[in-house]
Parts: C-alpha cells; sequence; structure tokens
C-alpha cells in the first residue's frame, strides 16, 4: 500500500527482507539518489490512461488522437514545471543522460565546453568532438563562479585544452578542432546538486557569469529537480536535463528543456518516422529530407507516450504540493543522520564546500578502517537497509574528495582499509518523499 507523507504519498518498496539471523524486516530503500519510488498518483494516472493509450502522431483513430493530446499535454505540463520561457522546447528523451547527449549532438561547430571535474559522468563525457576545458573542483560556490569567470575570461583561440593536472581527464579532442575564439560559441555544463555530496550548486550566479562572457549553460537537474522549483525563468539558464525515475516517475523518459535554436539548427539526434517532414527521392537516386523544427526533431521513432505521461503527471502533483515541506523534512531527515553520528569519529562525511553547505537529501560518506562496499553489504545483511557504495559515476570528483585513486572495492577477496585509513570508495545515503523516520533511525544505529 501506499506510504510516504501527505500530500506525496508513494507507492512502492514496501517490502520485508530477510537478514543474516534470519529475522525478516522491512526494507528500508535509503538510495532516492539512484532512483525514486513513483508517487501513487503517478501510478493512478498512469493505470487510468493504460487501456487507452496508442501511437501519438500517428493516426485519425480516437486513441492515437487521445495520446498525441495527452503527449502534449504532457509536453506543456513541464514546460510549467520548469517554467519555461516563450520559445522553450521540450524535448523528451530517456533519460538526463540521453538529454545531455542530444545537446552534445546539437552543439554549433566550435563550440567550446566548460564542466567541473566534479560532475557526474553524465555531464562530464558527452562533449565528444567539442573542445572542452575540465576545472578543478571548487572549495566554494563563489570559488566556482570565481573560476568559471576565469576560465571564460581566459577563452583562448588555440585548440589545447587545459587538462586537470591531476586527472586522467582528457580533451576529448575529437573533430573539429576549434578555431573559435573569444566569441565563438561556448557552453557550460553545470549540476544543480551533486549526486554525491548533495551539495547545492551557485546556479543562478553561475549563469550570470556564463552569460556575461557570452557562453550558454546548461543544468543537470537530474538531482536538483526532486528537491527544488527549477525556473529557467529566474535560474536563467538556457536548458535543463533531468530524469523521470529520480522525480517520483517510473524508468524510461527524461527530460531536455529550453532554447530551441540549437536545437532546430542541429541535425535530429535520431534520424527516422517523426522527425521527417517530408522525403522524397531525388533525381540522382538518393532522398532529400525536410526535418520538423519543433522538438519531434529530436523525437524519432514511437515515442514513450507513458514515460511522458508519467513525468507530466510526477510535475503536476510536486508543483502541486511546492518544495517547502518535502525540503524541511529532508532537513530533519539529514540532521537525524549528522546529529546521530557525530560523535562516531570513524565516520568522515564528504564535502566540497563544507558540512554546513545547503544540500538536498543526499550524504555521502566514509568509515575509517572500512572498505565502503563491505560496509554498504553489511548494512544491507545485518539490518535490511539500501544504501549505494562506490563511486557514484563521479571518478575525478571522488579521487579529489578521497584523496587517491578511486577504485570499486565491491569484488570478493578486496582489500580491507588498515585502521585509521579510510577507503577508495564511500557510502551514500539518500532520501526523499516517503522515506519514514525508522529507516533513517534505524540507519544511525545500525552505523554506529
Ligand atoms: N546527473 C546526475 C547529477 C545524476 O545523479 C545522474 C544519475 N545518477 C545523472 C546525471 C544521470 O541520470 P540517468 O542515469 O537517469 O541518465
Amino acid at each position: 500500500g501506499p506510504s510516504g507523507c501527505a500530500p506525496l504519498p508513494v507507492l512502492g518498496w514496501d517490502v520485508t527482507v530477510p537478514l543474516v539471523t534470519g529475522e525478516e524486516v522491512t526494507y528500508a530503500a535509503l538510495d532516492y539518489a539512484a532512483s525514486a519510488p513513483a508517487l501513487q498518483r503517478v501510478w493512478d494516472d498512469v493505470a487510468a490512461y493504460a487501456p487507452y493509450y496508442g501511437s501519438v502522431h500517428r493516426g485519425a483513430g480516437y486513441l492515437s488522437q487521445l495520446s498525441t493530446e495527452l503527449f502534449e499535454n504532457a509536453r506543456r505540463t513541464v514546460a510549467e514545471f520548469l517554467d519555461c520561457r516563450a520559445g522553450d522546447q521540450v524535448v523528451f528523451t530517456r533519460s538526463t543522460t540521453d538529454s545531455l547527449n542530444l545537446l552534445a549532438a546539437a552543439l554549433p561547430d566550435d563550440c567550446q565546453v566548460f564542466v567541473f571535474e566534479s560532475e557526474h559522468h553524465a555531464a562530464l563525457l558527452p562533449w565528444r568532438g567539442a573542445r572542452v576545458t575540465f576545472l578543478d573542483a571548487p572549495d566554494s560556490p563563489e570559488q566556482a563562479v570565481r573560476a568559471l569567470e576565469d576560465a571564460l575570461a581566459a577563452r583562448d583561440p588555440s585548440p589545447s585544452s587545459r587538462l586537470l593536472p591531476h586527472s586522467r581527464l582528457r580533451s576529448s579532442g575529437g573533430t573539429p578542432m576549434s578555431r573559435g575564439g573569444p566569441n565563438g560559441p561556448a557552453l557550460v555544463c553545470v549540476t544543480g546538486a551533486s549526486n554525491v555530496t548533495g551539495e547545492l550548486w551557485p546556479v543562478r550566479e553561475l549563469a550570470a557569469a556564463a552569460h556575461a562572457h557570452g557562453a550558454r549553460i546548461v543544468l543537470d537537474a537530474a538531482q536538483l529537480a526532486p528537491h527544488h522549483a527549477v525556473s529557467l525563468r529566474e535560474l536563467d539558464v538556457d536548458w535543463v536535463a533531468f530524469s523521470g525515475h529520480k522525480l517520483y516517475a517510473p524508468f524510461g523518459a527524461g527530460v531536455l528543456a529550453g532554447r530551441a535554436d540549437w536545437l532546430r539548427e542541429a541535425e535530429p539526434y535520431l534520424a527516422g518516422g517523426g522527425a521527417s517532414r517530408k522525403v522524397t527521392r531525388r533525381e540522382d537516386g538518393g532522398v532529400e529530407v525536410e526535418w520538423h523544427d519543433s522538438a519531434a526533431r529530436h523525437e524519432a521513432g514511437s515515442p514513450n507516450v507513458i514515460g511522458a505521461y508519467a513525468i507530466a503527471s510526477a510535475c503536476k502533483a510536486l508543483g502541486e504540493a511546492g518544495f517547502g515541506a518535502l525540503a524541511a523534512r529532508e532537513e530533519r531527515l539529514i540532521r537525524t543522520v549528522r546529529d546521530g553520528l557525530a560523535d562516531v569519529s570513524e565516520v568522515r562525511f564528504l564535502s566540497l564546500f563544507g558540512d554546513a553547505a545547503p544540500r538536498v537529501g543526499v550524504l555521502s560518506f566514509v568509515v575509517d578502517g572500512w572498505n565502503s562496499s563491505h560496509f554498504a553489504a553489511a548494512l544491507s545483511a545485518e539490518y535490511g537497509i539500501g544504501v549505494r557504495d562506490g563511486l557514484f559515476c563521479a571518478h575525478p570528483l571522488l579521487r579529489t574528495l578521497l584523496g587517491g585513486d578511486p577504485q570499486d572495492q565491491g569484488e570478493c577477496g578486496a582489500p580491507e582499509a588498515a585502521p585509521g585509513e579510510t577507503s577508495l570508495n564511500a557510502i551514500r545515503v539518500s532520501f526523499g518523499a516517503g522515506t519514514p523516520d525508522e529507516h533513517v533511525e534505524r540507519f544511525v544505529r545500525a552505523v554506529r
């Protein structure tokens, strides 16, 4: 049955799991940053629509028409949720990863990309073929803004990227190398909230810095959107990307929303039906294609109408409930963890901006003398608690935070960290709507 805090009950994860002792307990799912359970309302909406779905933009039949209308309404709902500006487009994708790869495929020639090393790999890696400058992880929000300003001011016309001295990251180089110079197109990609530390990034200030230097900015809101209102207009970001499965909708759909021009001018992300307006055979035997200018240009194939509908349902529910109560609850749960473990000297929380920095309901830590993967396995086997362990698809950030070469130490036989030493991977606990206090209290007890 549904659980969670009114007015955002979630459905799912209400399961009993066996412990090594043979005892059974309710599973404590504390990995919302990976995927959140869907809201009860989302499942209800999807269940009500499921018997009627049809292929969109493809038929005069009633169900096809209905699905087309619901799909286009879903686009409008998402646009409202993100407070889009006139002329912005909402493209339905598979996920945040897909959205950022779509934008990467739509970059104008000679575009320079600026990205902090602390990003999730989905934001760090898609920019193949562009000239990329990787910025060191900052130690405060102010320093993030200064570092970006400096990097943008130094945008130089030479084709070599600045490489992180201590990182194995390379400029993705590729072709064509930029000869754009200071006035060529540039894109900044930045997270709204870190998937490792949960810390909030100064998005508005970074957007102002980008625009002051003639660059554009895309916000990776995969972790921010489930916890805070995201307004394209107020933040003044050019694009935003997020995933349905972290925003209390099921898997399979994501969003890229924002300025239409680069998207309209780019080759379609996928070539095929739905993206093409007119296809004709040429005299020379080849094929001539006119592509759509709308979001459909990048949505070739039969769209995931249920996924889009589910995202829109979650957006509506979150928009109506507002984020105030959810954020206050998450803050309280963060305090439960921090206060409950304050006197456990072996536990070290990870942060770039300091332990007191504002964050969403995501905390990562290491435990002296423990391999984090073994620690997480013990939380599961002995307490029925599900957390994430490892490197969180953010290897350069983990390297900076842990000061060594991070390793996925989950395999059998991986060495324990020596007493007094920290593991070179970490443990992440995260929560949101539907997390009962008891789960977080049990987690604190288990770690103690
Ligand atoms: N960015 C951030 C900050 C994330 O936390 C994640 C998911 N862990 C992604 C991007 C990628 O999201 P998805 O796996 O849904 O594409």
